[in-house]
């Protein structure tokens, strides 16, 4: 890929789906290493902390370091620092709320700033919606760490944050302010890290959405994979046209 000097790449559906890596995964970090690419990693996934997605590709052989794995909170906690405001509403499951420690008050001590939704899982029930809900009508601002439709767990296709992002602006008439993948704030975060502007980039995705239109608006190229969330009917439905598709990253060897 000419002009290409860094990568930017997803991690649930192009490195892993569940807790098993893809076959030739590894082997291409790898082979982008001793090419001497860039990369970091950008993931949408809210499920988890930033340390345990670390710990957990390390367990599928994966050698990826903490400060290479960018996510939504990360750039939620930058938005927040901005702001001075710290006194949040958490609606989100796992471990994540470790990444929020350092910056985010979350008891009944005083009003509400901002309602921070993520990819809750179980714990998107109607009180705890509502509880939502009720913070935005008093004057809190809403936070959603992605907008994403559905992923791809072990079981199949699963409910994402984006339709209960959608709920809450539905109800409320305010627009959550999206912090991770496709916004622009989320890429720069990872681009400045890495010392290249949008042109010299790929993002590589299993999302046509977030990844593949996200990183397009920005003017990264995009490669599409065959792996996790895709599929092809809904990738002939969009207007997004990918640059490459490969059948996974595996493959990336014969494009680089
Ligand atoms: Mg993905």
């Amino acid at each position: 890929m000419k002009n290409i000097r860094g990568f930017l790449i997803d991690l649930d559906g192009v490195l892993y789906v569940g807790d098993k890596a893809i076959k030739g995964a590894r082997e291409s970090i790898d082979l982008l290493r001793d090419k001497n690419y860039a990369f970091r990693f950008v993931s949408n996934t809210t499920r988890k902390s930033r340390k345990t997605i670390a710990e957990q590709l390390s367990s599928m052989g994966f050698d990826i370091p903490v400060e290479d794995i960018f996510t939504p909170p990360l750039a939620a906690v930058a938005y927040i620092k901005k702001s001075k405001k710290h006194h949040c509403y958490l609606l989100t499951t796992g471990d994540v709320y470790q990444d929020f420690e350092q910056e985010c008050i979350c008891d009944n001590s005083a009003a509400i700033d901002y309602v921070i939704l993520g990819d809750a899982g179980d714990k998107v029930t109607y009180e705890n919606l509502n509880r939502a809900f009720r913070h935005l009508m008093q004057g809190a601002d809403l936070i959603a760490l992605e907008n994403d439709r559905y992923w791809m767990a072990p079981d199949g296709l699963s409910l994402s944050a984006g339709p209960f992002v959608q709920a809450l602006e539905f109800a409320t008439g305010k627009k959550g302010i999206i912090v991770g993948k496709p916004s622009r704030m989320f890429f720069e975060l990872a681009l400045c890290d890495m010392g290249l502007r949008t042109d010299q980039v790929a993002m590589i995705g299993d999302d046509i959405l977030t990844d593949i239109g996200g990183a397009r608006t920005l003017g990264m190229q995009g490669i599409l994979v065959r792996t996790g969330k895709y599929r092809k009917d809904t990738v002939d439905n969009v207007a997004i046209k990918p640059d490459r598709v490969i059948d996974s990253i595996a493959q990336l060897q014969d494009i680089l």
